[in-house]
């Protein structure tokens, strides 16, 4: 298996509900390294630049309201078959659909405030952690 990155990002309402500890602790238990980490308020225009594939959709600005109404984490990981692992870990976008123990499942409120992001390949994992970090502030291996 490849090693790969992913983006995650630890949206608002983990911050709000102070999980950005617990939200982390999983993922580094799941055997992911942390690249790169930052804690970011996004406009309106920077979320629906992120999220720019969903435009149109019918939940694309409540979506888009919600990811800019307060500060949010992204984090760029590694990991072996990172893209697919993360994804697993997080759990399916609806928290009542997700499987038990994912971190959505134990923590999500909704469909739309689900906690964290994943990114679903890894060519928009390169695209989506370039939204956040410029290439010299994702650390190589250490
Ligand atoms: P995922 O984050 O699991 O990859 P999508 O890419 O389909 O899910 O959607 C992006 C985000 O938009 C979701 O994480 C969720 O916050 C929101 N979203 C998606 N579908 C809905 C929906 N039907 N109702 C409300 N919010 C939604
Ligand atoms: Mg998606």
């Amino acid at each position: 298996m490849a090693v790969e990155r992913t983006l995650a990002i630890l949206k608002p309402d983990c911050v709000r509900k102070n999980l950005i500890g617990e939200v982390i602790r999983r993922i580094q238990e799941a055997g992911f390294t942390i690249r790169a980490m930052k804690m970011v308020r996004l406009t309106k225009q920077e979320a629906e630049g992120f999220y720019a594939v969903h435009r149109g959709r019918p939940f694309f600005e409540d979506l888009t309201t919600f990811m800019s109404s307060g500060p949010c984490v992204p984090i760029v990981l590694e990991k072996e078959n990172a893209v697919a692992d993360f994804r697993a870990l997080i759990g399916a976008t609806d928290p009542a659909e997700a499987a038990e123990g994912t971190i959505r499942r134990t923590f999500a409120d909704n469909k739309g405030e689900n906690i964290v992001h994943g990114s679903d390949s890894v060519e928009n994992g390169r695209l989506e952690a370039n939204y956040f970090f410029p290439e010299h502030e994702i650390v190589a291996n250490s």
